[in-house]
């Protein structure tokens, strides 16, 4: 039985960002005769105010593939890529976004992305990147730096490591922004970028805390993408960045005040029956069926790993313009793909925790070995330290193939029986 009243109109915030990112992509269409440059650099562990230091463009392949698989495209991309000999095994925004080069390389907006001036690789965990970008480099011939990302074997960011990066941004990544720009690197204008960060940061902070209220005025797993979308994207660092997060907050505030739920594909949610946690990236190709699923049964996502790909704000970290350098290394050092099982377990429990939840739930891409390695381990772990019900989902971030509906369905419904059979448990 569906919780949900009529879709409203689009909020404010996301009219906005759609606007910052039609205006993004028209600037990397207009290239040619702007002059201006652009670097393709990853989310996780992503240098945008270094890459805008610069007056550089930033160009994020995963968003592309990711958008291209909402707008229907990412099956035939897919397809193409396959026939050029690349694997079903491989990640399948790689393979969207070869196809998408391969077809002309029209970006989200239906507009022609530029070829890159400079691949900047920064190495948070996931060595798909390095073959990817290789990929890339092939076809572009465009020139490559590489930010090689300590791996947080065990849970801390050391002295060292930070120092290991800080060296690196000094002696290979700035020199090489400079090389590509002709510009010369801007200490001042790096600390301003800084605060804006911050700024920003501290309101999508609050906006995901704000899960913790009964009902949740957010959904932090299905909404939180949008949420997350200027910040780990091209605009940190930036004044319309600092806008959007303004206007988010005083959206989420008003829901808050209202006491209503979440804005779910179904509208409204009036009543929300489950609180979950949930682990892994979402499937792009059937996005608003999928948070129909959670919708219909009253589900609402209070707190997701996914979210904190590019950083985890709501655990304190911010961008300091005091220690310029030495943030942006504990950004790239600090991003979820680059921590080891155990913390991503704590993590996990914690959110359990402190966002009241029924329990978790495991999204398990076939794609992505960064975050699907090791989940059905966290997951018993997880339910052995917390007593919660958790549940195990299994489909793809861009390959059609692999969303089944009926089979995605018929977990959820158990699952959430579960919940509620647990729940009537502890009652009696
Ligand atoms: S394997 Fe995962 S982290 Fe790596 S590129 Fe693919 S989706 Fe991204």
């Amino acid at each position: 039985m569906s919780t949900t009243t009529m879709a409203p109109l689009k909020d404010r915030s996301q009219l906005r960002q759609k606007q910052m990112i039609a205006a993004h992509f028209a600037r990397l269409a207009r290239t040619a005769e702007s002059g201006e440059k652009s670097v393709y650099t990853f989310v996780p562990g992503n240098l945008t105010e270094l890459v805008r230091n610069f007056d550089l463009l930033p160009v994020l392949p995963e968003i592309n593939a990711l958008q291209s698989s909402m707008r229907g495209k990412s099956k035939e991309y897919i397809a193409l890529a396959e026939k050029l000999g690349h694997s079903e095994d491989v990640c399948s925004y790689v393979k969207c976004d070869i196809g998408m080069l391969k077809s002309g390389n029209v970006g989200p907006t239906g507009e022609r992305l530029p070829a890159p001036d400079l691949l900047l690789l920064s190495y948070t965990g996931c060595f798909t990147f390095m073959k990817w970008f290789e990929l890339l480099r092939q076809e572009y011939g465009a020139p490559t730096v590489m930010l090689h990302v300590p791996y947080q074997a065990d849970g801390v960011i050391t002295d060292a490591m930070r120092r290991y990066v800080v060296a690196q941004l000094e002696k290979k990544v700035i020199p090489a922004l400079e090389k590509v720009s002709g510009k010369k690197f801007d200490l001042d204008k790096l600390r301003e970028q800084l605060r804006l960060s911050a700024q920003a940061e501290d309101d999508l902070a609050w906006v995901l805390h704000s899960a913790k209220h009964r009902p949740s005025p957010i959904d932090a797993y299905f909404g939180g993408v949008y949420y997350i979308g200027p910040m780990f994207s091209a605009f940190r660092g930036t004044q319309d960045a600092v806008d959007y997060y303004r206007e988010l907050r005083a959206e989420v505030q008003e829901r808050l005040d209202a006491g209503l739920g979440p804005v779910t594909p179904a509208g409204t949610m009036e009543h929300e029956k489950f609180r979950v946690v949930v682990e892994g990236p979402p499937n792009w190709t059937s996005f608003n069926e999928f948070w129909r699923m959670f919708a219909d049964e009253g589900a609402v996502v209070v707190a997701s790993t996914y979210t904190k790909v590019g950083g985890f704000y709501d655990f304190g970290y911010r961008h300091d313009p005091e220690h310029p350098l030495e943030s942006l290394a504990d950004y790239c050092l600090g991003c979820y793909t680059n921590l080891d099982l155990g913390t991503r377990v704590d993590v996990l429990c914690r959110y359990l925790e402190e966002y009241d939840a029924d329990g978790l739930l495991v999204h398990s891409v076939k794609s992505c070995n960064s975050f699907s390695a090791g989940q059905l381990v966290m997951l018993a772990e997880v339910e052995k330290r917390t007593g919660r019900p958790v549940g195990f989902l299994e489909s793809d971030l861009v390959d059609p193939r692999y969303f089944s509906a009926a089979n995605l369905k018929n977990r959820l419904e158990s699952y959430f029986q579960m919940v509620a059979q647990k729940r009537a448990g502890a009652r009696r």
